[in-house]
């Protein structure tokens, strides 16, 4: 059956209509779905009894069910969830300064194969639904009501390319960014790609405020086309192309994440690829740790290296920040947690 959370605020609005009810009854039970955040029809109090009756023969309202939570140290939290099908997602929590960030989880299993990530370990076996991606955020706004406290950002990086379960993606993000919803600003919304190049044209052309930030990883085809296989589709040329198309629509600055992987793309002439690469867009690149993934075979470089990297690009002109590590102390590398549960056995 499907959920509530599957509709956004207008194809609510529009059930309401079609079933003879006021406009406005799609907006009230918007606002109990996500400003009340009732898990039962019943807690729908002014809604009359046949209202109610209505709604449970069409939908349910989804739920996750818990497997796993792990906690770090700096206060990151990884969830293990099972889905009505038995398949496992994880979703991150992470506590910065500014507010607290939840890392969805857009498909189970991944088939971009980058050679060195844990999630595609794991062949893609479906798409997330919409309401799966918002239960994902609605779970951890539970938890975090009980200390009077708010999910103010979501990023989209976890398990999974967004770009390759468009429409639910996009449909999820309109569903918490809905004013009389979770009210999540568009510019703490942030969507992490492997570069499907059409999917980032019809996304620029779309104009939504969303920051979009692009896995990058290396700075010529011939490395690229190694760690990620997606290049082979659509090289590098072809990828800045379609982000200049991006900016020049939507006047944003570009986000790249580069992870720096030792050996292999760190070295002095890789900064200098980037630079001239990256020459006349407007961005900044996040170096970012990387979290060893046993069965790929990579590691990461240490603080110095990284440190080391940071600075030529800085002297050739090119905006960089070093990302902080969250939960280091758990099985935090995207799809780990998973993949690491998986291979004790447990149902997919
Ligand atoms: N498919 C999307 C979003 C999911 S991955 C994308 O490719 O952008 C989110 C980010 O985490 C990507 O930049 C990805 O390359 C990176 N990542 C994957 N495995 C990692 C690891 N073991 N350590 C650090 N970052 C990793």
């Amino acid at each position: 059956m499907k959920s509530l959370y599957d509709l956004n605020y207008e194809e609510m609005q529009d059930f309401a209509l079609a079933q003879g009810w006021k406009k406005f009854r799609g907006k009230q039970i918007f606002k109990w779905l996500y400003r009340n955040r009732v898990t039962d029809f019943d807690a729908m109090s002014d809604l009359n009894l046949q209202t109610r009756d209505t709604l449970k023969e069409n939908f349910v309202i989804s739920s996750l069910e818990l497997v796993k939570k792990q906690v770090s140290k700096d206060g990151t939290a990884k969830y293990l969830f099972s889905l009505e099908d038995g398949s496992l997602v994880e979703t991150v929590l992470m506590v910065f300064d500014y507010g607290k960030s939840v890392c969805v989880t857009t498909q189970v299993g991944c088939s971009m194969g980058c050679t060195f990530c844990a999630s595609g370990l794991l062949k893609k076996q479906r798409n997330l639904t919409t309401a799966e991606m918002v239960a994902q955020v609605m779970y951890i706004q539970k938890e975090l009501d009980e200390e009077e406290d708010r999910v103010s950002h979501v990023v989209v990086m976890g398990t999974g390319e967004p770009f390759d379960n468009y429409d639910n993606v996009m449909n999820f993000l309109s569903i918490i960014n809905e004013d009389n919803g979770l009210a999540i600003g568009a510019r703490h919304i942030t969507i992490s790609t492997c570069g499907i190049v059409p999917m980032i044209e019809k996304f620029a052309k779309a104009q939504y405020q969303y920051n979009l930030a692009v896995s990058l990883h290396a700075p010529n085809d011939e490395l690229r086309n190694e760690l990620m296989p997606i290049n082979k589709a659509y090289p590098l040329k072809a990828l800045m192309d379609s982000l200049h198309t991006y900016e020049k629509l939507n006047n944003r600055r570009l986000t790249f994440e580069y992870i720096l992987l030792k050996g292999v793309n760190d070295q002095k002439i890789h900064a200098k690829q980037l630079a001239k690469l990256l020459h006349g867009h407007h961005y900044y690149i996040n170096l970012i740790p990387y979290n060893a993934v046993d069965e790929q075979g990579y590691q990461g470089v240490d603080r110095e290296s990284a440190m080391e990297f940071y600075d030529t690009l800085m002297k050739l002109g090119v905006r960089c920040t070093i990302r902080k590590e969250h939960g280091s102390d758990i099985d935090a590398a995207c799809g780990q947690l998973r993949a690491n549960e998986m291979k004790k056995g447990k149902a997919v």
